[in-house]
């Protein structure tokens, strides 16, 4: 029977290249989205399930995992990947930006793996991977709020490792550099050339760079790998 996993922001950018990379290894994957209907569907229209769960709500995580489960089956995998940024400087962050960012990149992990946790502990097995970021590492101007959440879930990971690792149970977070999707994409042009000259590659990375890694952490071969931050980075380490 294949294994269920739910890739949170699975529909687009990183999310949908992990969520093909764990169909490609024979998951069942339930891919959540939070607006983003035109995604979704093209999703289901390659044979996909979608469904919209809002990260930042906890209600909503354990209501749409609840569904999944009746759909799906026990889950598995979790990936935390959904995330936003909200940029500015913090002598002009609005409350709501702050707020915004913490409850969708940094409290959705907590919700989601609360949601799934006991049923992996009952079952002797799971695996529970957050995507944090560089910026969670070593910070980045004007992005105090989304420093602070991508920091936030590699203290939350180490916890939350130690918890189940006597349960079959691995939680990992993976750090990845500047990659091509429509979050970078808003990026200035000038800012992002001046972001990849940093890059001791040369290059941004693409969407399948993290996506095989968390195909790896997601195995029976990562089974030792717990409270582990990983790099995907090109080499950019604290520049
Ligand atoms: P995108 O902006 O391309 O996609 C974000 C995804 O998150 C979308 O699927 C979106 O749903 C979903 N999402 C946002 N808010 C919610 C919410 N409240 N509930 C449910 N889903 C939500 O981002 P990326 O693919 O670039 O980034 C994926 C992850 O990787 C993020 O956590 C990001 O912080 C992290 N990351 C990205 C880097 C990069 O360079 N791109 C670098 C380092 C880390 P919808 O489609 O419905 O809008």
């Amino acid at each position: 029977m294949s294994k269920v996993a739910i890739v949170t922001g699975g529909t687009r950018g990183i999310g949908l290249a992990i969520s093909q990379g764990l169909i490609a290894d024979g998951y069942k994957v339930a891919a959540a989205y939070r607006s983003d209907e035109e995604s979704a569907q093209k999703f289901r229209d390659l044979g996909g399930y979608a469904i919209q769960i809002d990260v930042s709500d906890f209600t909503s995580c354990q209501d749409g995992v609840t569904k999944i489960e009746e759909a799906l089956g026990p889950v598995n995998v979790l990936v935390n990947n959904a995330g936003i940024t909200r940029d500015g400087v913090l002598h002009k962050m609005e409350e709501d930006a702050w707020h915004a960012v913490i409850a969708t990149n940094l409290t959705s992990c907590f919700s989601m793996s609360r949601a799934v946790v006991g049923g992996m502990r009952e079952r002797g097995f799971g695996r529970i991977i957050n995507i944090s970021s560089i910026n969670g590492e070593k910070g980045q101007f004007g992005q105090t709020n989304y420093a602070a959440a991508k920091a936030g879930i590699l203290g939350f990971t180490k916890a939350l490792a130690l918890e189940t690792a006597t349960k079959g149970i691995t939680v990992n977070a993976i750090c990845p550099g500047y990659i091509e999707t429509d979050m970078t994409s808003n990026i200035k042009p000038e800012i992002l050339e001046s972001i990849v000259k940093l890059i001791p590659a040369g290059r941004m990375g693409k969407p399948e760079e993290i996506a095989s890694l968390v195909g790896f952490l997601a195995s029976d071969k990562a089974s030792f790998i717990t409270g582990a931050t990983l790099d995907a980075n090109g080499g950019q380490y604290m520049a």
